[in-house]
């Protein structure tokens, strides 16, 4: 086959939600489709009570995440499909949001009873950001949830999104009689088990306990005024981010996920062109080109080894081929090359664009490296930095220690793991992170890895706003509004609430507040 067919037949997407929603769940579904396991409630130790074999990283194994995980593969329908998982609950970090850069679309699962939540809005801002395609699929219909336009209405109004439903719910809970699939002019009939019986719509008189029960005539009524009312679907908004298909159904029963993803898989984009600071590559670019988007550090002492991942943007890899790292023009070879399929750890030979690789890193890269072979030399865009939320102080418990301490703390930060800010004046450290995990993992690494135990103290959930160089004036900021610098030597303020932040643009309206995390 050649390099276009494979990049044809690839979707690497993410699944992102808000904790309970039903990631795991939906996961799980998608992995018995794709036969890749017998029997669900393997995807997360947590659940199953099943660990990976493997003495990787020690944290994750105690807090019951499976880091295998972290990347599925499976054929469906003709597809290779690729789910990368974004960690979430206290597992949530910057990975999760570094994971976004990796896949070429999203699917947002929304739980039917609560609507939208925190954590998906902050996801779903990275995907707008950068323009990825998200479909939406809402969950646990067999439930009593918030009534089918509500939902829309509050997708389009907090996310400022177009939506179109492919297909809309008959009922709801112990009403629930299925759905009217509208992309594929069907109805699918929810029986209470995992059997669905499907039934073309212009057959539907023919069926008397459903055509004529009142549930569902409402429902076609609901769907007439959809068709006049709603928006029309576009493949081509649907690709630049501006709509989202929303499938309703229940991951649990399952019901509506093999509609769902049967959809998905057609319509979703196979990996694309992706800009470098050069030029733009296209993923038929003959030469081999990736970029690593997430450091696994190793827990365990003995086995100090990280796994890079990277994504495959062009060409093919083969193992034990030789690559250049571009920041540095050294050259590598990629002997051990890892994939992760759910339990177990697999050696890859080849990959093609859309893929995730897991590369054995000595400690030569860094968040954002690119990989690549043949003649010319290019690096991917930097990732984007995401705006940390939690602060710390951080100091040496042992002051004799200031050299090994300010060697791991930079070195942990040149590789991503958490986000390090000054100060100012003072110049005391202040690290930063998006969730709890970040912080733990630090600690663990600076004194595993450089021997130095590090005494943390927080300054609670901060927001931050850079700032002007030439709108500083310290006077204007305290404890409460504490000023920094960050790695670029940039400033900024880490704000103590929303009530200061707004307090502050009160008083000093002429002081411009950039918040990296805008989007609308
Ligand atoms: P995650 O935290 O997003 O990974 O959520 P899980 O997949 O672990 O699901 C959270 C809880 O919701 C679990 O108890 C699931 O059994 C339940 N759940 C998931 N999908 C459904 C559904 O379609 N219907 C119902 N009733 N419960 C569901």
């Amino acid at each position: 086959m050649g390099l276009q067919e494979e990049v044809q037949k690839r979707k690497t997407f993410a699944i992102i939600s808000h904790p309970d929603a039903g990631k795991t769940t939906m996961t799980e579904k998608l992995l018995l489709q794709g036969n890749l396991i017998r029997s669900a409630g393997t995807v997360k130790g947590k659940k199953s009570g099943k660990f990976a074999t493997s003495d990787w990283m020690e944290i994750e194994k105690q807090r019951g995440i499976s880091v295998t995980s972290s990347v599925m593969n499976f054929e469906y329908e003709g597809f290779k499909v690729n789910i990368l998982d974004t960690p979430g609950h206290e597992d949530f970090s910057e990975d999760t949001y570094r994971t976004l850069t990796a896949v070429d679309s999203v699917v947002m699962i929304i739980d039917a009873t609560k609507g939208i939540e925190a954590q998906t809005i902050k996801l779903f801002k990275v995907c707008k950001m950068r323009g990825i395609p998200i479909f939406t699929f809402i969950n646990k219909l067999d439930r009593e949830g918030r009534e089918p336009l509500d939902l829309l209405d509050q997708i389009e109004e907090v996310l400022n999104i177009e939506t179109y439903p492919m297909n809309w719910p008959v009922g709801m809970g112990k009403r629930f009689l299925g759905i009217i699939d509208r992309y594929n002019h069907q109805f699918v009939k929810f029986n209470g088990n995992e059997e669905e019986t499907y039934i073309p719509l212009d057959e539907i008189e023919q069926y008397a306990d459903i055509a004529e029960n009142p549930t569902f005539q409402e429902t076609v009524e609901e769907m007439e005024l959809l068709n006049e009312a709603g928006d029309q679907f576009s493949i081509e908004r649907v690709l630049e981010g501006e709509q989202t298909p929303v499938f309703f159904g229940s991951a649990l029963a399952p019901f509506g996920v093999e509609v769902f993803f049967d959809t998905f898989v057609k319509l979703a984009p196979a990996p694309g062109p992706r800009r470098t600071k050069e030029r733009v590559i296209s993923p038929d670019y003959p030469d081999f080109s990736g970029f690593i988007f997430k450091i696994q550090a190793n827990m365990n002492p003995q086995h100090r080894d990280r796994i890079a991942f990277l994504r495959v943007c062009s060409g093919r890899f083969e193992r034990g081929m030789n690559v250049q790292l571009a920041r540095t023009g050294k050259t590598i070879r990629l002997g051990q090359t890892q994939q992760f399929v759910a339990s177990s750890r697999d050696t890859v030979e080849e990959a093609y664009p859309g893929d995730i690789i897991g590369i054995y890193d000595p400690g030569s890269y860094r968040i954002g490296d690119t990989l690549l072979d043949g003649k010319q030399t290019f690096e991917y865009d930097e990732l984007p930095s995401f705006p940390p939320e939690m602060f710390q102080r951080v100091t040496a418990k042992n002051v004799m220690k200031a050299k090994q301490f300010r060697k791991g703390l930079e070195q942990l930060v040149q590789e991503g793991a958490i986000q390090l800010f000054k100060t100012y004046p003072t110049d005391s450290f202040i690290i930063g992170a998006v969730g709890q995990l970040q912080y733990e993992v630090f600690q663990h690494r600076m004194k595993n890895e450089y021997n130095v135990e590090v005494m943390l103290e927080s300054v609670g959930e901060r927001i931050p706003r850079w700032l002007k160089k030439e709108q500083v004036d310290t006077k204007l900021f305290d404890e409460r509004n504490l000023l920094v610098k960050d790695r670029e030597e940039e400033f900024l303020v880490l704000f103590k609430n929303d009530f200061a932040l707004r307090w502050f643009i009160d008083k000093h309206p002429d002081v411009e507040l950039i918040d990296l995390f805008e989007v609308n």
